[in-house]
């Protein structure tokens, strides 16, 4: 695996692999890798050429103790992910960011869960996002579904703006007890553990209960079962529809999918069942 820092070092190889007809997947990450960033560059391996990138982007955290605690471990990850990956991108925030960025970017999303709960998260994504794209100028991105409201939000972002790569939505990697694979989920004590893998348990106790109750009715149950959980704070448990509007008792949409946000020993984890069969 072949280990670039700086952005124009990257850029000269890539264009001699692009010369070559070679085409390129990129898998974006923060780091502290797991089997869920492992699975994106298994999807990556269709590309003749898989660039991950390692980048704790701190644009896209709106809480400075959570980019401070954020896991951090280099070494670790380049032994993990070196038989999967061909090219490792990781620059420092200096050599990514010469200058603080003057600009920010807007979206429609901004409003709703993720959006709302993290002020600025997303234009950080954006912004994040669009560099990368233009640095490596990939065939395919892959994103993991278990960022559904970012999978989307980059989707969009890219036919707005017309970058020609390909955005690949790549399922989610759970633990045996259910719980969604994310680097937070290392700093939960054994207990906190227990109570997190309870999240998925709710959201597929829902989906089971959608098919023969209201939805007023099924959100009563499972916010009945997640306030019953001793150390599980719910922030957010919404069923949303395709353009990702929180759906009203009333509300005629079908869902989409169900989405929650939590904490447990104060690690913000979030976690999505998706309704539909296509991506
Ligand atoms: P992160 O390092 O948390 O920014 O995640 C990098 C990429 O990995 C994003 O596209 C995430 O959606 C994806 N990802 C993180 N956890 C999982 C998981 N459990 N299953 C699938 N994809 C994941």
């Amino acid at each position: 695996m072949l280990y670039f820092v700086k952005i124009e070092e990257l850029r000269a190889h890539l264009a001699t692999e692009k010369r070559a007809g070679k085409t390129i997947g990129l898998v974006p990450t923060m780091g502290a890798l797991h089997a869920g960033h492992l699975a994106l560059m298994k999807s990556a391996r269709e590309c003749d050429v898989v660039v991950s990138s390692i980048f704790v982007n701190p644009l896209q955290f709106n809480d400075m103790a959570d980019l401070a605690s954020y896991p951090k471990n280099l070494e670790r990850d380049r032994e993990l992910m070196k038989d999967d990956c061909d090219i490792l991108f990781a620059p420092n925030a200096e050599e990514f960011y010469a200058e603080k960025p003057e600009m920010s970017m807007r979206f429609d999303l901004d409003s709703r869960l993720e959006g709302a709960f993290r002020p600025g998260h997303f234009s950080g994504v954006g912004i994040v996002v669009s560099k990368l794209l233009n640095i490596v100028q990939p065939d395919k991105a892959y994103f993991g579904l278990k960022d559904l409201q970012q999978y989307i939000l980059v989707k969009k972002m890219v036919r707005d703006l017309s970058i020609p790569t390909e955005i690949v939505g790549c399922p989610i990697v759970r633990e045996e007890s259910g719980l969604a694979m994310s680097s937070r989920n290392g700093r939960l004590s054994k207990s906190g553990w227990d109570v997190a893998s309870n999240i998925y348990r709710g959201l597929t106790q829902a989906k089971e209960l959608l098919a023969s109750h209201s939805l007023r009715e099924v959100k009563k149950e499972i916010q009945a079962f997640y306030a019953d959980i001793e150390g599980l704070e719910i922030e957010y448990f919404e069923f949303v529809d395709t353009s990702f509007e929180v759906i009203s008792n009333n509300s005629t949409n079908s869902p989409m999918a169900i989405c929650v946000a939590a904490y447990v020993d104060g690690v913000r984890l979030i976690d999505n069942l998706y309704l539909r069969s296509e991506n």
